[in-house]
């Protein structure tokens, strides 16, 4: 449906410069051994090594699909001018992985130089879709086995007067995963949408919230409107212990304070717009947490009686893991909860029953950096595999993978899209590789004409983005796979085209 407008004048010589310089990004190379895969040991009392293992396979099994794209192609690349060329890139594809490519890319490279950058884009957006087919039909990280359910979390939550959690991460790919494998809940509880900086959009979530209390009052979903808990909305930002002057949160210039602070205004700045705009007391209840993005150590600031937050106040999980190490499981969960309180004596009950959850979830997540990682991760800075731009994305739970931009539309949303383009500059452009792009809508299949918006939505901002980026579009430098999915169907995604000529 769209077509790569690649000019033919020039071409060749951009391809040759590719084609050597697709060996110039960085192949990632297998991390720290690994000491536990699944045997379900543990080094602390609280810490689920099993899960660990689990989480584990999955995240190197999708990521090893990503990083295998470059390797397969160099070896594609340096058999390009040889008699059964097709056959055997075919077989190279094969082997490394586990599709073919696209014939027609492939029998061209006998009149012009192999097109690299279709065919790097072309493989990225095809594992993608292989990725979303396992993510959908599998539940990969369903986290039923470990009275983690969904439903579980919910009753929890409304035990500690609670009956939403909507979780505000920045969009920066090393959050992606904050709520599976940072915080440990399972998704289908949690609203998570990201925000460059972690500043989310005050009116979608005063929208969210006007929808959550309707269902309650109208459904009693997913408790009763009379029931006396509230809308829990959290905030996540971010910094780096290994480079804080760095690698923190860009949208804030690397600086930590700024970054906990700004998160801070927003959240009450969203409390505010719902007391004044509903009468009868109508308030939320809000949660600011920090995340360490090199080893996946939490900040929680804890609030006060009234739910006040004070920046200087908070339990670093780092410290949890380190105090609690030596005990019994039993002795260990007293002394979380005596680690919050000293840091905030009057504390109300149900938050810190939260509280110590999240620290002690947490605490699984700093075994698993340390056993498979090291003292923090390799990839301390950007290393997305490609951008999301839309809305859905439910799929994407891991670090690193995506840099995600939720939008409606690239006018609206410009800011998020620039950083997305400006870390792919660094990381693909720079190396003549496309930055490649899923644009994808998600919609609700039971409502009338939903799907048809969803497509026009995919198609604007694919032009939009086009014309935004559009030396990098005329360069065979941007690549877009446009994708709908119909989430009350809960099914596959829907390919409706890409910027390729060959089809996924
Ligand atoms: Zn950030």
């Amino acid at each position: 449906m769209l077509r790569n407008r690649n000019s033919s004048r020039g071409q060749s010589r951009r391809r040759q410069s590719t084609v050597q310089s697709v060996s110039a990004r960085p192949e990632r190379t297998a991390t720290a051994q690994p000491m536990m895969v699944g045997t379900g040991s543990a080094n602390h009392p609280l810490v689920d090594g099993y899960e660990n293992g689990r989480l584990y396979q999955y995240e190197t099994s999708v990521k090893k699909s990503f990083d295998a794209i470059v390797p397969a192609l160099r070896k594609v690349s340096a058999q390009q001018h040889e008699n059964d060329f097709v056959a055997s890139a075919q077989s190279v594809a094969m082997q490394e992985l586990g599709y073919q490519l696209p014939e027609d890319i492939l029998q061209d490279a006998w009149v012009e130089q192999l097109d690299m950058r279709s065919l790097f884009a072309w493989c990225v957006f095809k594992t993608y879709q292989r990725f979303c087919d396992d993510f959908f039909g599998t539940s990969p990280l369903s986290s039923g086995m470990n009275n983690k359910s969904a439903e579980e979390f919910q009753s929890f939550i409304q035990q500690c007067g609670f009956h939403t959690l909507d979780v505000s991460p920045c969009a920066d790919g090393r959050l992606a995963h904050a709520v599976r494998y940072v915080l440990r809940l399972p998704i289908e509880a949690v609203r998570r949408k990201s925000y460059a900086g972690a500043m989310f959009d005050i009116d979608n979530s005063i929208q969210k919230w006007v929808e959550t209390e309707m269902l309650r009052f109208r459904e009693g979903r997913p408790n009763t409107a009379d029931e006396p808990t509230r809308y829990l909305k959290a905030v996540a930002y971010h910094f780096s212990s290994v480079d804080p002057g760095h690698e923190g949160c860009a949208a804030h210039g690397s600086d930590d304070a700024k970054a906990a602070a700004g998160g801070l205004d927003r959240l009450l700045a969203f409390q505010t717009a719902i007391e004044n705009s509903f009468c009868c007391g109508a308030s939320i209840d809000l949660l600011l947490l920090g995340i360490d993005t090199d080893t996946d150590a939490i900040k929680v600031h804890i609030p006060d009686a009234n739910g006040e937050i004070d920046l200087d106040k908070f339990v670093d999980a780092k410290d949890v893991y380190q105090q609690t190490e030596r005990l019994s499981s039993t002795e260990a969960e007293l002394q979380v909860e005596q680690m919050v309180q000293e840091v905030q004596p009057a504390v109300a009950e149900g938050m810190l029953k939260l509280i110590c959850k999240l620290l002690i979830n947490n605490l699984s997540q700093i075994e698993y950096v340390r056993n498979y990682y090291g003292s923090h991760y390799e990839d301390i800075g950007h290393a997305e595999r490609f951008i999301g731009a839309g809305i859905g994305f439910e799929e994407v739970q891991l670090r690193n993978l995506t840099y995600i931009a939720y939008l409606n539309t690239v006018e609206e949303s410009t800011a998020d899209f620039d950083v997305g383009i400006k870390i792919f500059s660094k990381l693909n452009v720079a190396h003549g590789l496309p930055v490649p792009v899923v644009i994808r809508f998600d919609y609700h299949g039971e409502v009338p004409g939903a799907r048809d918006r969803a497509v026009e939505h995919c198609q604007r901002v694919s032009e939009a983005a086009k014309a935004r980026y559009s030396e990098l579009a005329e360069n065979g430098l941007l690549h877009t796979l446009l994708v709908v999915r119909n989430c009350s169907a809960n099914g596959k995604i829907e390919i409706l085209g890409s910027s390729l000529k060959a089809p996924i």
